[in-house]
């Protein structure tokens, strides 16, 4: 894919595994040109007890150019597993969207949902007694000290290939779009020390551009003035990109964010039954950056269920009057099963025609979309104003088209 995006999840999964006393390898295929010779390398030389394969997301999600991975990482799986009789766990970030569906898709033995890093080495440790269950949810607490293990991953070749490092602060969102996988998950924040000693440590072997892996940088804005502080301290010569939503923000922490090496924010918006308040945030949140030497691109979600046309122009009218650098606007929206949005709309019948791609009885593993506003109308209702990009038409992300 391009850019490439290094395997943070698995980085952190393997310091806490080595941690724990487990010997641990990653194998990065994201460069591989042959991927069975390197899967032969590694399990002929390593000789491991299970193989654990990483679902960053489903699919790419968007409807344009839609990238469905499941298919190739099941044929990663039957390889291990016919080839060698290795067990497979799954884990990472796209579990969450439907655990039993994944593990009987892709015929793996166990699956992890949620964050890894503290069950997963116990798990490990008890996979020879006698488990009743082959699905683990997983979830930390507290402020949680992780490890990370970055030197397996060539850096160096991500970098030349377009790519930027990552980390995260925290996991989880406390907020509750009604279409997002990741709404209402257990929030649990990093020491921002530790987070700082990563990226320290990335620094260190070239890295100076990031972008934050937190689904959204500010869930606690009182963290993140305590992070931009700390990191303010360290006075490195880095650049870092980061999503956020329209909620805990200042001036104070813009002008941080700007002087730590904040170039870019890509600001979370939907148009699902949101009041003036929502609205004037959003436009105080993109002027505040903005006036801070921010740039802005919103990334909107907007043709709801029962949403006229005119209320969408008026919403567009709303972002548009700030001035963002750019409005990525989408129109298809994912139906994932265990979203609000999908349970209100498989539950109407008058709602379903609007459904592409639903093969019936509630499966949403390939991609199923919900459309009332297609790509022509779209087209008619942002006038073709550069402002606005119709999401998925063409490829890269923000940081590289910015
Ligand atoms: S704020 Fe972002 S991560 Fe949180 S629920 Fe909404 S879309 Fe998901």
């Amino acid at each position: 894919m391009y850019p490439p995006v290094p395997p943070v999840g698995l980085e952190y999964i393997a310091g806490s595994l080595i941690s724990a006393g487990h010997k641990t390898e990653i194998v990065d295929l994201c460069f591989t040109e042959n991927i069975f010779k390197e899967i032969d390398d590694a399990v002929i030389s390593f000789k491991p007890d299970i193989a654990g394969i990483t679902v960053r997301n489903i699919d790419s999600a968007l409807f344009l150019n839609n990238e469905f991975f499941l298919d190739e990482i099941k044929i990663i799986i039957d390889y291990l597993k016919h080839a060698y009789g290795l067990k497979i766990i799954v884990g990472g970030a796209g579990i969450i969207a439907d655990p039993e569906g994944i593990l009987e898709y892709l015929k793996a033995d166990f699956i992890v949902s949620g964050p890894a890093e503290k069950d997963l080495p116990y798990i490990l440790s008890n996979l020879n007694n006698e488990l009743n269950t082959r699905i683990f949810y997983s979830a930390c607490s507290g402020m949680v000290i992780l490890d990370r293990l970055i030197s397996a991953i060539d850096y160096k070749k991500y970098i030349e290939k377009g790519g930027v490092a990552g980390f995260e602060t925290h996991k989880g969102c406390s907020s509750s779009c009604c279409y997002c996988i990741e709404a209402n998950t257990k929030v649990f924040f990093k020491n921002p020390n530790d987070v700082i000693s990563e990226i320290k440590a990335l620094v260190d072997i070239g890295c100076n551009h990031f972008h934050l892996c937190d689904s959204e940088f500010n869930e606690n804005l009182e963290y993140c003035i305590d992070f931009c502080n700390a990191l303010k301290k360290e006075s490195l010569d880095i650049k870092w990109a980061v999503y956020m939503k329209p909620d805990n923000f200042n001036k104070k922490l813009f002008q941080l964010m700007k002087e730590t090496g904040v170039y870019l924010i890509t600001l979370t918006v939907d148009t699902y039954k949101k009041c003036d308040m929502y609205w004037s945030d959003i436009e105080r949140f993109i002027f505040s950056a903005k006036s801070a030497g921010i740039k802005v691109v919103v990334d909107l979600l907007t043709g709801f269920p029962y949403e006229k046309e005119s209320e969408i122009k008026q919403h567009l009218d709303n972002l548009k009057r700030p001035l963002p650098d750019s409005i990525n606007i989408n129109t298809y929206i994912r139906l994932y099963k265990n979203t609000c949005i999908s349970k209100m709309i498989l539950s109407d019948k008058t709602l379903v025609k609007y459904l592409i791609n639903y093969p019936g009885n509630g499966r949403l593993i390939k991609p199923v979309f919900y459309n009332q506003i297609n790509m022509e109308q779209i087209r008619q209702i942002i006038d073709y104003d550069s402002i606005f990009r119709v999401d998925g038409a063409e490829k890269g992300v923000n940081y590289s088209r910015i």
